[in-house]
């Protein structure tokens, strides 16, 4: 019977809080958990959800709920020592305040908050955040929201005052029916199924500086843990910055080894979502690059079939384009220094053309890489003029770097263009001329279209032979120089290929299939006619390598093979011109060895 009593009275003493302040407790579980329920609306966007799919997500968000239970407890047990409206008021205000950015995050955004959000919201200056927020206040998808938050919190002190007046919380505890028991009962075990879970914390806050993203899949959705996701993200953004900005000054002093002297233009032409299997100069049945055709046949294009991008999205495969790092070694983008860096300091006059910087800014994408891209530093380190205007189309943006440039003795210019990236339809002009592609024509295409799918597929042959046309005015521009061009995509992409849908979705059922259209891209060479009589020998390397398996985060060491620069950052052993080359492990999405799984497939 003692030991009855002590566990009743220790039940007793541990439910207080929640009992005591269930309204409290109730709003913050709901805050919390609330990005837990914008996942199960994924739920709806699969058509056949499979059972493992729905147990895993079933999962993560169970410990979202648990986690935010045990932290909801937290509070209510502050409130229940202070025993005061002035502290329990302003915690319930914060809940709202919490589902308020939730829901605004998720109306907005489309999304839960991720880091890459958090991302977002910090680049984006103070002053226009506060424009911005005062304009979404008072629009139509704001106002209900904040109406709503403010009727919530109107009710929610209404019930509080009715549950501290009432003396329905001392009757629940002094006369413990079945009911209550077992109401006590499931909230102490999803509360003990929250503290078990923070338990599990430790060691990823130890995982997360090695810097593994998929620590976190297998976490709670709930608000604290995407709080901390996005904290932590945001702080190795920063730290990552610093870090490449000091390996790139490092470039500085090491000592200049003068470059030849016969003049010398290296292009760098960075497309955008740009699948292969749509090129015909890759084989592909509609004749999407009909100015290249015309080069490779004069002899002026070479072009290379087997070179792979280890990432399906841009931020990552860029850094891992511009940063000379060994990747395959494991080695970090921000450990070695930024290869634009090297030309300028070899004596190049670095130009850096950009038409992503104002390309749907405010995303993640062009947030994020921005962020590294026109740090101040960087700047100063790498360019030596960069673009001050964003066009529409390419056709514009080349037009615009054309009236701009001026000829220098040894040049690097980089062109990066919005090429293929989602909505294709929106990449190239809807004149007759280049609406060439027709829904009509793809009626016979496999996997079958619908009217949808006809236009989506035509849009993006359309913006490919838009882009084709692209790379012939960048060709014009450097005909009288003595220019290499380099002309390559920072990741594929998916149009309706092997299976539904475009974009660059996971596929775990294919994988073989997914990294051949979303990771290997086009990557040609164009080779001007004066160079090809001032660097013949040069010329004659680039056609031998066209065989060669590559990786997109080895160009920077062709790059530097072709600019004559003696440096230290260059590896013959990474360069694909080189005798010496051995191409190395080619990992991809992080996790696939991209050649034994293609070669299984086979
Ligand atoms: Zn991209």
């Amino acid at each position: 019977m003692q030991l009855r009593k002590k566990i009743i009275l220790l039940v007793r003493c541990l439910a207080k809080p929640v009992v005591t302040e269930f309204p409290l407790w109730v709003l913050w579980l709901v805050a919390l958990s609330i990005g837990g329920v914008c996942d199960i609306e994924r739920l709806w966007d699969i058509e056949f959800p499979k059972a493992s799919y729905i147990i895993s997500l079933l999962r993560i968000v169970g410990y979202g709920v648990c986690m935010s239970a045990m932290l909801a407890y937290l509070v209510a047990a502050l409130a229940h020592m202070c025993r005061t409206r002035w502290v329990r008021w302003p915690l319930a205000m914060m809940a709202l305040l919490i589902t308020g950015t939730y829901l605004f995050i998720r109306y907005h955004y489309g999304t839960r908050l991720t880091p890459e959000i958090a991302t977002v919201i910090r680049e984006t200056n103070q002053g226009e955040a506060s424009e911005y927020l005062g304009t979404y206040v008072f629009s139509l998808t704001g106002l209900p929201i904040i109406l709503g938050l403010l009727t919530a919190m109107a009710t929610w002190c209404g019930i509080d005052v009715w549950w501290h007046r009432g003396h329905t919380k001392f009757h629940v505890l002094s006369r413990m029916g079945a009911w209550q028991a077992a109401l006590i009962t499931v909230v102490a075990l999803v509360i003990l199924g929250g503290t078990f879970k923070m338990a599990q914390y430790w060691p990823l806050i130890d995982q997360l500086k090695h810097q593994h993203r998929s620590h976190y899949e297998n976490f709670g959705v709930d608000a604290l843990t995407n709080l901390m996701k996005c904290h932590h993200q945001l702080q190795r953004v920063d730290e990552q910055t610093t870090l490449s900005i000091a390996s790139t000054q490092q470039v500085y002093s090491t000592p200049t080894q003068p470059t030849t002297s016969d003049s010398l233009t290296v292009v760098l032409v960075i497309g955008e979502s740009y699948i292969k299997a749509h090129a015909s100069i890759y084989g592909y049945d509609k004749p999407t690059t009909p100015i290249q055709e015309k080069e490779r046949d004069a002899g002026r294009l070479i072009i290379f079939g087997d070179i792979v991008s280890p990432y399906s999205y841009t931020n990552s495969a860029m850094r891992c384009l511009l940063s000379v790092n060994d990747h395959a070694s494991g080695q970090q983008w921000y450990d070695d220094p930024l290869f634009p860096a090297i030309f300028k300091h070899g004596g190049y006059a670095v130009d850096f053309w950009d038409n992503q910087r104002e390309f749907m800014k405010g995303t993640v994408n062009t947030n994020g890489l921005n962020g590294l891209m026109y740090h101040p530093e960087i700047i100063r380190l790498c360019y030596t003029r960069i673009n001050d205007r964003n066009s529409e189309f390419d056709g514009e943006f080349i037009e615009d770097y054309a009236a701009h440039r001026h000829d220098s003795q040894h040049e690097l210019v980089l062109l990066h263009l919005r090429g293929q990236h989602i909505k294709a339809e929106r990449r190239y002009p809807h004149t007759p001329q280049w609406m060439h592609f027709k829904p009509e024509d793809y009626s016979q295409h496999w996997p079958p279209l619908d009217s949808e799918g006809q236009w989506l597929v035509a849009h993006y042959d359309n913006a490919t032979r838009y882009n084709d046309y692209v790379l012939g005015q960048i060709f014009a521009l450097f005909a009288n120089r003595a220019a290499v061009v380099v002309c390559l995509s920072d990741h594929g992409d998916e149009v309706y290929d092997y299976r539904g849908g475009i974009g660059r979705r996971d596929d775990n059922e294919h994988p073989e299939l997914m990294v051949q259209y979303q990771h290997s891209i086009p990557f040609v060479v164009w080779c001007s006619p004066r160079l090809q009589q001032t660097h013949p020998q040069l010329v004659e390397r680039i056609r031998q390598a066209t065989e060669r398996p590559g990786t997109l985060d080895n160009v920077s060491q062709m790059l530097l093979d072709i600019s004559g620069i003696a440096t230290p950052w260059y590896h013959a052993e990474r360069d694909i011109l080189s005798p010496t080359y051995q191409c190395p492990k080619r990992v991809v999405r992080e996790k696939y060895d991209y050649d034994e799984l293609t070669q299984q497939a086979e």
